[in-house]
């Protein structure tokens, strides 16, 4: 184990490459790596690419050459927190309109240090979250269950590793649900990535375009959007349009909730007769003001809200090569997500085939006694420091 250590003492960060590196040696072990979204992104800039180059295929390549088993993409799981989330929203929508006192907004539960901001600072706020837990969880959780018992071999026989952009997921990595298991076993960040692609004498630049595998590996467009601040919010509306409707969503880019500025953002989208209010924020000075609005009273009549802690959402996230808000080099980043999400064929997270046969052939249905079991979870007020 190694820590890198702040020079002022400020900040330590765990690194868990060497943990990785022992997991992958051991013959006993199935070692199955998700690699998040924004990671895609900004991993190439480690290898002399561009800002905003998409080394996607060649990131796959390289996971593989390392000696992971399975090369899964928690952009799987991103489709997976959307059937989760989207119903959560859709069923809250409809009660309010019921006239049921349902708490309203619903925040988005994808960013650990936002969840653990709230739990700490607005306890009396711990109703209106998403359950939902994050992709990073869920994927963990599906990995040791259902693939695993695809693949006949026990949990404690997995291994799962995570690729993030984020320091923050490497402290969610930690915390159990109620069978006291850990479902992501290690998270490493995109820079420990690159540094053991270094280490193995591989050049990302030189490696072909390989693809993830069947089935965690499967994707759609909206999911690759959540690396960017926007995102989460976008991808949801994309799957609850068509649930509300009954009607097909042509064009799927959401251009009012999309922004290129770290601040907050309010936009008015028509989902039938309905006009939702959504809000969308990145940096938790933002949050903080919104979180004061809700308690206020909630004046703007927010149905939901996105809210990331980091300035843009996870392409600038804290383990991404640094970019020392170098805003040009998150908005390269932010851009080849949005390509990467056009370039797809399947651009709805209800419309991937993987995730329509998980939930036929294990979760029966989104909020099923057996999803909720594995794919929720729940808020604790904390200690305010
Ligand atoms: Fe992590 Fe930042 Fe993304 Fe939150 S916004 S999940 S802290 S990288």
């Amino acid at each position: 184990q190694c820590v890198q250590v702040c020079p002022v003492g400020a900040l330590t960060e765990h690194d868990s490459t060497w943990e990785v590196v022992e997991a992958l040696n051991d013959p006993d072990k199935i070692v199955v790596v998700q690699t998040a979204p924004a990671v895609r992104a900004a991993l190439g800039e480690e290898f002399g690419l561009e800002p905003g180059s998409l080394v996607t295929g060649q990131m796959a390549a390289a996971l593989r050459r390392l000696g992971f088993d399975y090369v899964f993409d928690t952009d799987f799981a991103a489709d997976l927190t959307i059937m989760e989330e989207a119903t959560e929203l859709v069923d809250r929508l409809t009660r309010h309109l019921n006239g049921e006192d349902v708490p309203l907004p619903l925040l988005t539960s994808c960013c650990p240090a936002w969840v653990n901001f709230i739990e700490s600072q607005y306890p009396e706020l711990l109703d209106i979250p998403s359950s939902a837990r994050s992709p990073q969880q869920m994927f963990g959780a599906i990995a040791k269950s259902y693939f695993a018992e695809k693949l006949g071999v026990r949990r404690d026989q997995m291994v799962v590793v995570s690729v993030m952009p984020c320091l923050a997921k490497k402290y969610e990595a930690t915390k159990f649900e109620d069978d006291n298991n850990q479902d992501v076993d290690y998270s490493i960040s995109t820079r420990e990535l690159a540094n053991l692609i270094k280490r193995m004498n591989m050049d990302l630049k030189e490696l072909p375009e390989e693809d993830f595998d069947d089935p965690l590996g499967e994707s759609s467009g909206a999911a690759v959007i959540f690396g960017k601040t926007g995102g989460v919010i976008e991808a949801a509306l994309r799957t609850a349009y068509e649930w509300v409707t009954g009607e097909t969503l042509e064009n799927v880019e959401f251009e009012d909730i999309r922004s290129t500025s770290y601040g907050l953002k309010v936009a008015h989208i028509k989902v039938g007769d309905l006009t939702l209010n959504i809000g969308i924020s990145s940096g938790l000075g933002n949050a903080r003001a919104l979180l004061e609005e809700i308690k206020a009273g909630n004046p703007n009549n927010l149905h939901a809200i996105e809210i990331m802690a980091c300035p843009g959402g996870c392409v600038n996230g804290g383990g991404q090569p640094y970019a020392h808000g170098d805003m040009k080099k998150i908005q390269a980043r932010q851009a080849a997500l949005y390509r990467e999400d056009c370039g797809k064929p399947i651009r709805k997270s209800h419309e991937n085939p993987s995730i329509k046969k998980l939930y036929e052939e294990y979760l029966v249905k989104p909020n099923s006694e057996k999803a909720h079991h594995l794919l929720h979870t729940q808020y604790t007020a904390k200690e305010r420091v």
